[in-house]
Order: structure tokens, then C-alpha cells, then sequence
């Protein structure tokens, strides 16, 4: 369906758990957090209710989604919900040397696999946890389950790993593998991270041999992503800018957390439980509707971290 400002709301992002083996120094939020994760049932009720509205491609998140020893079943239930085009998930690795070849079997198309490093020590300095090799297990798994669909997601910190630029966009060199940066969104309200963004167009300066690519995507596919490649590359580079570059006007997404609030905006904090409406199947449609036209016209990161919870919370 269409919200408030014209943009089709065709995509779902649903966070599964707040749960995660990693302390990325950018996204754990400190506060402590009671779980009250969703029943795969009740995933299924909530993205049948959002395909009545119109959802065609859902991304499972967290969290940490592989944390969830149901994750399969989870994926199959959505890939079976009439109205779902496309599921694909978002994970940091480490565990999807064990869930790759289920995810595929479940209807999961695609993966996006969180990286920021390929240095062991730099890894565990940035997410306290010494597992590099079983992130790069994971990786070459997906790619022998036959995910075709692989994307590397990493964040330059400046002074932690930003000259690991190139080593991350030489995976896309022989590999039919996507490296995406991703801007450095707001994690303290010190002021201190605004130092430590990398931009996108700083790392097109310094890689002047990338060349954009065109792309020609429906609404449901539309990426926030800008895509490059070189020559004799296999992959392509991306950039998410949040910072530099607002895409509120083409946001087509909507997001439910894993404890059933619908989050309409990732920026802002305006949350609605759906909880204890979710086996009214009217009803339920009805919220989400009435969610959709309630996302904001855009949204400011400027406003620090007022606001602003950790990436792990919402899903990312
Ligand atoms: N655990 C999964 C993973 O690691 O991909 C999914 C959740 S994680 C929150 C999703 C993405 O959000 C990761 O790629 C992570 O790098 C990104 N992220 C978290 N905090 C961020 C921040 N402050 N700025 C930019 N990206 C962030």
C-alpha cells in the first residue's frame, strides 16, 4: 500500500531477536533488554497480516537472526505465505556455516553478511569476539549452498579499519560477491562519532578506478544502495549513505521488532505494539495499515542519539 506521502511500503524488515554473540563498538546498545521474542507462529500471523497490506520482500534481521535455533522454520513459514516474492536475511556469520544450506532449503534468496574487517585482531578489537575464520567459513558455505545472492556489508570506523577499504572491495574482484559501505550512524550522544564517519564519496576519492553501474529496479528491489564496479571485477561496490544523502523520499520499508512493535521509521522512535492483537486477523491488518500511514516524511539523524537506539534492538 501507499502511506501518507505517495511512497509504496513493499518491504518488511523484521527483527527476530535482540539477541547477538558480538559487541560491535558501534551498535550494542548498553541498556538491559528482557526477551519476549515472537513465536515462529506468530511471525507468520504478522507477515501474513502485512502481505494483505501489500509487503512483498521481507528481510529476517536482529539481533543476531541465526541466534535463533528456529530460523529455518521461521524463513519457511514466511516463504510459504501467499503474497511473499522474496525473503533474505542479514547476519553477522558466525553461525551460518551451520545454517546455510537449511536457509536456502527454507526459501531464503539472498544473505547479507556483516564484515567490517579481515584482519583476526582488528575483528575482535571491533566485536569482542575472536571468530573471523568462521565468518569467512560462513561466506564460502552460503556461496556452496548456492545463496547466489551475497552481500558483505561493512562500516569504515576512520582510525579503526578504514584502510581496510581495499582489502573489503577486493572481494568483489573474483568473486560474484557485493561490498556495500555503509555510513557510521549515530551510536552516543558524545558528539564523538561524527569524526569517525567514513563518507561514501571519500572512498570513491581514494578508488578513483570505480565506475558507477546502472541499474534498472522494480519498487519491492529498489536498493538504498549506490553501485559501482571495476573492470575485471566479478561483484560490484555499494554505498549506503545515510549521512550524506537523505532516501526518505523513496523509502518503500517497514519494520517489526522482536517483540512485535512496529517500528515505521528506523530514525525516529515512534513505536506501536501489535502484540496482543496478533491472532485477530481484521484487526491486525488494520494496525499495520494504520502503521504504514503513520511513517514520517523523513528523519534527521542530526538529533544524535536522542532517540536513536542501537542497531541491534531495531535490526539494521
Ligand atoms: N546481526 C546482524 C548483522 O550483524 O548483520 C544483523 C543486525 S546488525 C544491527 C545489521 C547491520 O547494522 C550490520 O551490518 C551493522 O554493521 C549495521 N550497523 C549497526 N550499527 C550501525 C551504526 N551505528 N552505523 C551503521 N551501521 C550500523
Amino acid at each position: 500500500m501507499t502511506d501518507s506521502y505517495g511512497r509504496k511500503i513493499e518491504y518488511l524488515r523484521l527483527s527476530v531477536t535482540k539477541r547477538c554473540p558480538l559487541r560491535c563498538i558501534y551498535c550494542k546498545d548498553e541498556t538491559e533488554t528482557i526477551e519476549n521474542e515472537l513465536s515462529a507462529s506468530e511471525i507468520e500471523k504478522i507477515v501474513r497480516a502485512f502481505a494483505a497490506c501489500g509487503i512483498t520482500k521481507v528481510r529476517l534481521t536482529g539481533g543476531e537472526p541465526l541466534m535463533r535455533s528456529d530460523i529455518a522454520e521461521i524463513a519457511g513459514r514466511i516463504s510459504r505465505t501467499d503474497g511473499i516474492k522474496k525473503l533474505v536475511l542479514t547476519t553477522n556469520g558466525v553461525m551460518l556455516k551451520k545454517y546455510a544450506k537449511g536457509l536456502k532449503e527454507s526459501g531464503v534468496s539472498a544473505v547479507n553478511i556483516s564484515l567490517d574487517t579481515l584482519d583476526k585482531e582488528k575483528y575482535k578489537k571491533l566485536t569482542g569476539c575472536d571468530c573471523l575464520d568462521s565468518v569467512l567459513d560462513g561466506i564460502e558455505e552460503a556461496e556452496q549452498c548456492g545463496i547466489s545472492n551475497l552481500r558483505i556489508n561493512s562500516v569504515l570506523i576512520r582510525g579503526q579499519n578504514d584502510n581496510e577499504a581495499e582489502r573489503l572491495i577486493l572481494l568483489a574482484k573474483d568473486r560474484r560477491i557485493d561490498v556495500r559501505f555503509i555510513e557510521l550512524m549515530p551510536f552516543s550522544d558524545t558528539g564523538e562519532n561524527e569524526k569517525l564517519i567514513i563518507k561514501g564519496e571519500e572512498i570513491l576519492e581514494r578508488f578513483p578506478y570505480l565506475k558507477p553501474v546502472e541499474e534498472n529496479k522494480s519498487n519491492a528491489e529498489k536498493s538504498v544502495a549506490k553501485y559501482y564496479t571495476a573492470d575485471g571485477f566479478q561483484g560490484r561496490i555499494g554505498f549506503i549513505n545515510p549521512i550524506s544523502e537523505k532516501f526518505c523520499s523513496d523509502c518503500n520499508r517497514i519494520r517489526v521488532l522482536s517483540d512485535g512493535k512496529i517500528r515505521p521509521c528506523l530514525g525516529s522512535n515512534t513505536e506501536i505494539d501489535i502484540r496482543n492483537i496478533i491472532d485477530d486477523g481484521e484487526k491486525l491488518v488494520g494496525a499495520l495499515k494504520k502503521a504504514i500511514l503513520s511513517k514520517p516524511k523523513g528523519h534527521s539523524f542530526s538529533c544524535g542519539y536522542a532517540g536513536f537506539h542501537g542497531l541491534d534492538k531495531i535490526g539494521g
